[in-house]
Parts: structure tokens; sequence; C-alpha cells
């Protein structure tokens, strides 16, 4: 439609100056003008019409483009606002405050479209260990993230936290209890000091913030950063310092470790990596987060053998669970997929 709108505009433009020739043509059929003065005229009113054709094209891709624009704005505006989404986590509840996590037979599927994405899943997770969840592309891993982190209240059977149905749990709670990086985790071009403190708005002092860039092996970046901590990461700000895809992800990372929820998950913000540097990252996540129940989310397998406990998720369901010795002993997905996958790593 703007594509028509913008080729009419140079149509106009063209009839407009076709329009003054013929005018021109009255005095010079009379003799007022002569040949040589109507040329002149003639192409100094296509060099204008031209010019100002130019002009005009470029203007309405302009309010096209911004047309395009105002039509995200006001849907994202129609949008319904979710009751206590813009609550802040609620303050420091401690490790110990999360026992369990259970989901009871769930059923999901997304708004507006009919296929279950998670059809009968259920599995329980325990306090202080490391669990895995593992399955191909699209079988649900990040939903069950999303379920839990509260994103979709619409879902069939039970999700039960400590007991007690998820639906009993207000936003800022659930805020307070889970910490997730996502795969498309936010790069946010402020200081890395920020960028860390977003991690646990409700008070992180240097001394925690030097330890977890400790932990997670950004000392050499923060090395090389000219003002330290307050140098703004990306290249937006003045002074501002743009780091590695790694650093940022470390950075992401650094976010969830100053975060005092009684639950890490990591959903694959390493899907960028090798399998066996993503490998690393687990490892080196899963040892800083001892004592503390843990979730990595991923479709490669050597990060999965560190957990506890591998959750299998296949058609919607947990397929499979059990470490990795139980599950490669029993012969099933896991083996299969650990086997396809072993050159990775090799
Ligand atoms: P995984 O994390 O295992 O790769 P996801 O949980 O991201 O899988 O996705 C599971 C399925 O749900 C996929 O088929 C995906 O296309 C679909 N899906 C994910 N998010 C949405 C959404 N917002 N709306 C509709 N379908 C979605």
């Amino acid at each position: 439609m703007n594509f028509i709108k913008m080729k009419g505009s140079s149509i106009i433009t063209i009839l407009v100056a076709v329009l003054i020739a013929g005018v021109l043509l009255i005095p010079l059929r009379s003799k007022l003008i002569t040949v040589g003065m109507f040329m002149g005229l003639v192409n100094a009113c296509f060099n204008l019409v031209q010019m100002m054709s130019w002009q005009l094209s470029y203007v309405m891709q302009q309010l096209a483009n911004n047309n395009e624009y105002l039509k995200d704005l006001s849907a994202f505006s129609m949008l319904e606002e979710a009751e206590g989404a813009n609550d802040l986590p609620a303050g420091d509840i401690g490790r110990d405050s999360l026992d369990s996590i259970e989901f009871r037979d769930v059923r999901f599927k997304y708004p507006g479209t009919v296929r279950y994405v998670l059809d009968g899943c259920s599995f329980r997770l325990d306090r202080s260990k490391h669990y895995a969840f593992v399955g191909i592309n699209g079988a649900g891993k990040t939903t069950i993230t999303k379920l839990l982190t509260g994103l979709y209240p619409d879902f069939e059977g039970e999700i039960l936290i400590n007991g007690r149905s998820i639906k009993e749990y207000s936003q800022s709670r659930l805020k307070a209890l889970f910490s997730v990086v996502y795969q498309d985790f936010a790069k946010y071009y402020i200081t890395l000091r920020d960028n860390i403190f977003l991690g646990n708005i409700n008070g992180v002092d240097d001394k925690r913030i030097a330890e977890a860039i400790e932990e997670i092996d950004l000392s050499e970046t923060l090395a090389r950063l000219e003002k330290g901590l307050d140098t703004p990461l990306g290249k937006i700000l003045e002074g501002g310092t743009d780091i590695s895809g790694g650093e940022w992800q470390r950075v992401a990372i650094a976010r969830t470790l100053v975060s005092n929820a009684p639950l890490h998950i990591l959903d694959e913000p390493t899907a960028a990596l090798d399998p066996v540097a993503e490998s690393k990252v687990y490892e080196l996540f899963g040892r800083i987060s001892k004592g503390r129940m843990t979730v990595f989310i991923t479709h490669r397998l050597g990060a999965a053998k560190l957990a506890d406990e591998i959750l299998v998720l296949k058609d919607g369901k947990i397929a499979e669970v059990g470490s990795h010795d139980d599950l490669m002993a029993r012969g099933g997905i896991y083996a299969e997929m650990f086997e396809a996958q072993r050159s990775w790593y090799a």
C-alpha cells in the first residue's frame, strides 16, 4: 500500500510537469516566447519537479515508516496490563525459602494456538539439587520456565511451589524466587556496575559485585576497562567500551550470581558458544551455585551430564528422569541423543 502511495506521488509530479509544458505551448504558439525560451523553461520545470519528487518520495517513505512504528506502538499500548507486572521483586527471601517445585499433569498451549506444547507434563524438583532439562529444540523446555515464572497463568493441571499452587503467589514473590538468564539475554548499554546491580536491585554492594566478577572470570575484562566498574558497556554512551559476545554472556550470568533468588535458571544463554565452551560455563556456574537449586536448560548433553538429575522432555511430557549414568544404562532417548552428540565433545 505504502509502495503504491510512493509510486503515486512520482506519477503526480510527472503529470504536473507535463501540464506545465502544455500550458507553455500557448505563449509559444502565439510567438510570445521563442522556442529556445520554451525549451529552457520546460527543462527548468522538469528539473524542479524531479527534485521535488525525490524529496516527496523521501518524505512519503518517512511517513510510511512512522506509520508502521505507530501501528506497533498502538498495538502495544492496547495490551492489557497484567496485575503486578511492574512490582519489584519481594525483598530478600533467602535461598532456604524454596523446598520443592512440582508440575502435576500440566497441559499448556500458547494463546491463539491449538497445539499443546506441554501435554501431561509432571515432575518434581527438590531443594539444593542441580537439574537439567534436555530435549530437542522446540520440545517445550523454555515454556516450562515461562510457566514457572508466572508469565502464562492459563494452563491446565497444577504447578505447586512448596506444595502451594503457583496461583496463590504474587508476581513480586515469584520474581524473588527465580532468577533466569534466557538465550536472548539483555545487553544493557550502561556501566558494568549497573549491569550487574540489576540482578539484585534490593541491594548489592561493590564487594559482592567484585566477587561475582571474579567467580565468572570477568577480572581480565574489568582490568581492560578504562574506568573499571564505571565504564559504560557498548558504544552508545560516551566513553563506552564494547565487549565480546562471550563477555556479555558472563555479565548476564554475573547478574544471576548476585541475585539472592533461591532458584537460578540458565536457559541456553550459551547457545552461541561451541558445545565444549558451553559445558565449561555450565560447570563453572554449577560450582558457584553449590547448595542452591539450579536448572540448566540445554539441547546439548555435555552440560546436562553435570546435573544431579536430568529430565528429558519429549512430546510435551517428561519421558525419562535420572542421573547421566542411570539414563545411559537405560539405553533410551537420552542415551541415543548422547551417542549422536558424542563427537561434539571428542
Ligand atoms: P525449547 O525451549 O525446548 O526449544 P520452547 O519452549 O521455546 O522450546 O517452544 C516449544 C514450542 O512452543 C515450539 O514449537 C514453539 O514454536 C512454540 N512457542 C514458543 N513460544 C511461543 C509463543 N509465544 N507463541 C506460540 N508458540 C510458541
